[in-house]
């Protein structure tokens, strides 16, 4: 943010707009990250206190994941990702906004940051039994399956991976303990070389019933 905020203080883009209006579109997606980043940490100290949740209230998800799907949009260069989203749900979850969508944030933003381009996501919301399933695939590097296990954990990180990403290890600790806030879980497909594909399962709850129970 810095260099590119520099590059446009020394005046010497002045001639060539197109290149600074670039610059701009790239502080402000970089703004975007900052956000997702301190977003990331404030929650979990909130989970690490076991204050990770406050207001589960029962009403349909489809407006915060298209909302979250929306701030990762503004996260990533147009063309880089080729997002396919498929919102089939019907269901009602007791659900709160806020976790929903910091957790869902995390899986799209991994999804991204562990791909080659061309960047791949497909982001499914289906209903089966007493579930809402909110799948994240990609066709990226995969998770060795001696590694799989751990990968939950706070700050781990698979050491091939690390190498090449930055991270703290905390993205799917958040997920994985959000997921449980909500009475649900979380599962990994995955295979190195393919891809993975992560599911939030979220119970689903009679419309209509509010807060608490
Ligand atoms: P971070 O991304 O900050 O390292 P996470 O807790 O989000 O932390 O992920 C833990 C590790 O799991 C990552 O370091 C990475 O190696 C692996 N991982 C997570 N998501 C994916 C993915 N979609 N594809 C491949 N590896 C992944």
């Amino acid at each position: 943010i810095r260099v590119y905020a520099q590059t446009l203080q020394t005046g010497l883009l002045q001639s060539d707009p197109a290149r600074a209006a670039d610059c701009l579109r790239t502080i402000v997606r970089e703004t975007e990250w900052l956000d997702a980043m301190i977003d990331r940490v404030i929650s979990w100290r909130a989970a690490s206190k076991d204050r990770g949740l406050v207001d589960l209230r029962c009403g349909p998800i489809r407006t915060v994941v298209e909302e979250t799907v929306a701030r990762f949009l503004r996260m990533v260069p147009p063309d880089e990702v080729q997002m396919r989203c498929a919102f089939e749900s019907t269901g009602a979850v007791r659900h709160d906004p806020g976790s929903l969508e910091q957790a869902l944030l995390n899986l799209l933003v991994n999804a991204a940051k562990y791909s080659a381009a061309p960047k791949r996501i497909c982001l499914q919301v289906r209903d089966e039994g007493p579930w809402v399933i909110i799948s994240v695939e990609d066709s990226g590097i995969g998770i060795p399956a001696g590694e799989v296990r751990r990968i939950f954990e706070p700050f781990y990180r698979v050491k091939a991976a690390a190498a090449k990403t930055s991270g703290a290890g905390l993205g799917l600790a958040i997920v994985h303990h959000a997921a449980k806030a909500h009475g649900g879980h979380i599962t990994v497909d995955t295979k190195e070389g393919v891809g993975s594909r992560f599911s939030i399962f979220l119970p689903v709850c009679a419309a209509g019933k509010g807060r608490g129970g």
